[in-house]
């Protein structure tokens, strides 16, 4: 099939790619000159695991090409794909719809034969309805149908999701594109995969209620942590113990320092405005936001906690800057909040992150260092916020031998107590206590099959609880 991809950012290259890979024929458009540049240099303008080889073979291939020019996308597609932001509307928290509605304006100009428009962007309930209205509004003679088709990818694994995902959705309430869009996504998997078409309203809003559900899910793991500090008992054992329960699942228990990201918050906020906008309150939703905004900048102020009340002139480092391990993506990630009650509080905050370096917007006057041992240098206390890969593989003792404090505040659950402990650390996890368990002891968190017979049992592993997103 033919099919053009308008927004080059997260989910339309990877969504593009993907499609391409496929077989299909895909021009992706963007208003950004400066993307679309890089692009056609081969050059990736966002950092997505294989993300970089998926593209240049199809691009190779010829099966994939970007431009500006929306009509050279769209005249000759079967299928368009709406992929613009929706990000919160500064001022209310609604999703900001106007790069949906600009590009629907623009696709409608350029339509020639029956063409699908898809919205693949996160959009609220009833903006297909306004996307078909402005279409038919322009070009009153246009043979078309608006389809919702929202997207669950998860950047850092957005290639496998895309092409491994646990169901498509597919909004739309007419057989012709039905019967497409399963042609569709069905050409990118020899198995098949798990379509479920549903109208196109429950098709919108069911992506917000699964992100919805989601940010509930790691604000409730969350706040569990707070209580497992207060009484002495230890979150990572808690969610082991409720996440083997399948009705629960083991993933986005992981707690830390309140979700971030691209999607839940703006997420979360405008389900919550949608429901106003309704006449109701999903309260449930409104406390998560409530809750987890609340969170982010008390992260701040435990680590001043672990640092005796004072971090006024003294460097304290803080370890990742994204809002989750393999992204370049720091849109609304806690660490510029924790950075930020870090700073108020009279910190001086060094900054290292694997894949944001150098002056960032969201991160003013931090010291960016070249590697994490650089950036601990001198430092008072060291703050983990992302579990990047490249921190939990990090020698304590050097890190530790480097810094001129002794606080270690790891808010990610990433090291092990008693090797930071070992190191001189004065250790600081998420829900639990700090000091090691007794040595002699078998380590707690750890299921059997067996039966006890006295003597050393065969423990297996119990599975880890994911982190969120
Ligand atoms: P992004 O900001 O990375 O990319 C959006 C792109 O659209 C930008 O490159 C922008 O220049 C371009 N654009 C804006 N208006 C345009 C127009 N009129 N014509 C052509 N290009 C235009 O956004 P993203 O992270 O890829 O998210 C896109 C949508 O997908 C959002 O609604 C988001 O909520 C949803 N989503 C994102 C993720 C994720 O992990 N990032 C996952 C699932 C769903």
């Amino acid at each position: 099939m033919k099919l053009a991809m308008i927004g080059c950012g997260y989910v339309g290259l990877v969504t593009g790619a993907c499609f391409a890979d496929a077989g299909h024929t895909v021009t992706c458009v963007d208003v950004d000159a400066e993307k679309i540049g890089s692009l056609n240099r081969n050059e990736i303008p966002i950092y997505e695991p294989g993300l970089d080889a998926v593209v240049e073979r199809n691009v190779v291939g010829g099966r994939m090409k970007f431009t500006t020019r929306m009509q050279e996308a769209v005249k000759s597609a079967d299928i368009v794909f709406i992929a613009v932001g929706t990000p919160s509307r500064r001022g209310d928290g609604f999703a900001d719809l106007a790069y949906v509605y600009d590009a629907a304006r623009q696709i409608a100009r350029a339509l020639t034969g029956y063409t699908i428009v898809v919205t693949k962007s996160t959009v609220p309930v009833g903006t297909g309805d306004e996307v078909e209205r402005i279409i038919r509004e322009e070009r009153p003679e246009a043979e078309f149908d608006v389809v919702s088709n929202p997207e669950f990818l998860r950047e850092g694994s957005a290639i496998v999701d895309f092409v491994n995902p646990d169901r498509v959705v597919i909004g739309t309430s007419s057989g012709r594109p039905q019967k497409a869009m399963g042609e569709l996504y069905q050409s990118l998997s020899a198995n098949g995969l798990p379509i479920f078409f549903t109208d196109r309203r429950s098709s919108e809003l069911i992506k917000y209620a699964a992100n919805s559900f989601l940010a509930m899910k790691v604000t409730f793991i969350n706040e569990i942590a707070d209580l497992c500090e207060k009484v002495g008992a230890n979150i990572q054992d808690i969610a082991n113990g409720i996440g083997m329960d399948k009705r629960i699942g083991s993933q986005f228990l992981g707690a830390g320092p309140g979700y971030g990201g691209s999607c839940f918050p703006k997420d979360t906020l405008a389900l919550v405005k949608t429901a106003h906008d309704a006449e109701m309150s999903l309260r449930l939703v409104e406390a998560t936001v409530t809750v987890n905004g609340l969170r982010k900048r008390a992260m701040g102020r435990k680590v001043v906690a672990a640092c005796d009340g004072d971090v006024r002139h003294r460097k304290i480092t803080v370890l990742g800057l994204t809002f989750k391990p393999d992204t370049d993506d720091t849109r609304d990630s806690p660490s510029i909040d924790i950075v930020r009650s870090l700073q108020d509080a009279g910190a001086q905050v060094t900054v290292y992150d694997p894949l944001v370096r150098g002056a960032h917007e969201a991160f003013e006057n931090v010291v960016h260092a070249a590697d994490p041992y650089e950036a601990c240098a001198g430092a008072r206390a060291v703050v983990v916020v992302t579990e990047w890969k490249q921190f939990k593989d990090l020698d304590l003792q050097r890190v530790k031998d480097v810094m001129f404090g002794n606080v270690l505040v790891d808010l990610r659950n990433i090291f092990d107590a008693t090797e930071a402990q070992r190191a001189g650390f004065r250790y600081v996890p998420i829900g639990k206590p700090a000091d090691p368990r007794g040595a002699d002891m078998h380590p707690y968190g750890w299921v059997t099959s067996e039966p006890h017979k006295g003597k050393q049992t065969a423990y297996a592993k119990p599975f880890v609880p994911q982190p969120a997103e």
